[in-house]
């Protein structure tokens, strides 16, 4: 077995997403030394709404004594009371509340360059090594060389990879010998962000969503559409996802550029009330765009053969939105594998094995929620009569196995068992090998006959 240096072992970590911050955040916190390796130039403005519940938020609650969660709160909806779910005929069909206005702590919902930039600069903050304007072209892992190669021709080396280079990851290919292996999910989301002006709150539906003192969240659902309004800062900002059918073929990319008329052909389509063409109205083009939503079947490992190179986050298991999750589990992902690191104690493939039995079921069972949840909002009409008849199937799927996962002790609890068991060479499927996922999503599931109506339109 081949013993690195430890404590000082180098995690190269490639993509500066939420998965690949959390990752260095975590090695560096652990006394590791990360190198952190980005395209971009700088922290991403990109995005639009993001929610990090309970699973993901207490990890950054844990960094500078509260300060990252403080920072992060301050940005998210804190004065919205209910999150409201309607039919295209605007009928309420469910009221939760929201989490800011009950007693649930680390929850973090806003824009996602604004949360973005409050984790790049904590990872700034505690000096982690970042190498940003630096595209990877290729991956090395050899037993001489285990890094990366970045534009240029230099080379970057350590003794561990972590490929956080997200959906389209380069890693899949390289590290793993995987083919591309996308397919269209049927979807395409339209997505928005921008500051709200006085001329917009003339417009008596748009103003309906704008108040002072309390921040609005709102979703619809309709046969193969749903979308979600946010308002909040004192009625400032506005942003606005609508997952729709995606009958034309858009390149994947986070910027393809979209028309209102796309949109308001959809939102007609669907019979979506009046409040949405106004939202879409007041929308300056500019900031409006259709976002493909490609689906990757699950891997069957995240390991290079070598097992010293790993892959997390959407490289490992590209979610779609639906699942609320995808986010929340690259930042599970990416504290344990700094946890294995840190208590591998420079065995980094024993490390990198006992990350994966930890992560594998859990993960995809949350992965393959993002199509199941999606179905139940897409396959039904919706009416209040029939949200009362299934009260759990038309919810966030946000059971307490999922949000109060305790990554921290979850690592604590299993890593000497499940090393052990690498060390005895126990046999059997990764899934057999791994933890348990912890919970299901029945719960979520519509009863009878109207249940089975959903099914058969799932396989028509
Ligand atoms: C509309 C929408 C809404 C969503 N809502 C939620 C939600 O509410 N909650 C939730 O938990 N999740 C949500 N998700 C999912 C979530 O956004 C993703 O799962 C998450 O951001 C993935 O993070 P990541 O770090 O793995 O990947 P990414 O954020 O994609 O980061 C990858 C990084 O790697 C860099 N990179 C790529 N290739 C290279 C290279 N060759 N060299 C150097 N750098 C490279 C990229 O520039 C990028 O910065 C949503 C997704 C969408 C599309």
């Amino acid at each position: 077995m081949n013993r690195l240096s430890y404590p000082g072992l180098r995690v190269v970590i490639v993509g500066a997403g939420f998965a690949g911050l959390t990752a260095a955040i975590e090695c560096k916190i652990r006394g590791l030394n990360p190198v952190l390796v980005e395209t971009y130039p700088g922290p991403s403005s990109h995005g639009d709404l993001l929610d990090f519940v309970r699973n993901a938020g207490r990890v950054f609650e844990s960094w500078g004594n509260g300060k990252v969660g403080r920072r992060l709160a301050s940005v998210s909806p804190n004065a919205a009371k209910y999150l409201d779910f309607l039919n295209s005929k605007n009928e309420l069909l469910r009221r939760e509340d929201w989490p800011q206005a009950t007693d649930i702590q680390y929850v973090f919902a806003g824009h996602r360059g604004e949360m973005h930039e409050i984790v790049y600069d904590y990872a700034k903050e505690i000096g982690v090594d970042l190498q940003f304007g630096k595209r990877v072209v290729h991956y090395l892992d050899t037993e001489d060389e285990r890094g990366v190669i970045v534009d240029g021709g230099e080379k970057i080396l350590g003794d561990v990879v972590i490929a956080a280079d997200g959906p389209k990851s380069l890693a899949r290919c390289e590290l793993l010998g995987l083919e591309e292996s996308k397919v269209n999910s049927g979807y395409a989301i339209f997505r928005a962000y921008f500051n709200i002006t006085p001329e917009m709150l003339e417009k008596p539906f748009f103003s309906e969503l704008v108040r002072r003192d309390e921040d609005i969240v709102r979703c619809w659902v309709g046969p193969d559409i749903h979308g979600f309004i946010y308002v909040w800062k004192n009625g400032r900002d506005c942003a606005w996802v609508l997952t729709h059918l995606d009958d034309s073929d858009i390149a994947e990319s986070w910027s393809e550029s979209a028309s209102k008329e796309d949109v308001i052909y959809y939102l007609e389509k669907a019979g979506f009330p009046e409040v949405w063409r106004e939202t879409v109205d007041a929308t300056p083009e500019s900031r409006l765009i259709d976002y493909k939503l490609v689906w990757r079947d699950p891997l069957r490992t995240w390991l290079s053969p070598s097992k010293k190179c790993a892959v997390i986050g959407d490289a490992a298991h590209c979610h779609l939105p639906t699942s609320a999750q995808g986010a929340c589990q690259a930042v599970e992902d990416a504290v344990t594998i700094s946890m294995c690191l840190q208590k591998c104690e420079g065995d980094v493939a024993l490390g990198l094995q006992v990350f994966e039995r930890i992560r594998f079921n859990r993960s995809h069972t949350i992965h393959q929620a993002s199509i199941s949840t999606r179905d139940i909002y897409h396959k039904n009409d919706w009416t209040p009569e029939m949200v009362k008849r299934n009260p759990n199937s038309l919810v966030l799927p946000f059971y307490d196995w999922v949000t109060e996962y305790n990554v921290f002790e979850e690592v604590e609890n299993n890593y000497g068992r499940l090393a052990a068991d690498i060390k005895a060479g126990r046999q059997g499927s990764i899934e057999e090998l791994s933890l348990p996922a912890g919970g299901n999503y029945d719960a979520m599931n519509i009863a009878g006959d109207e249940g089975n109506k959903l099914r058969e339109s799932r396989l028509a």
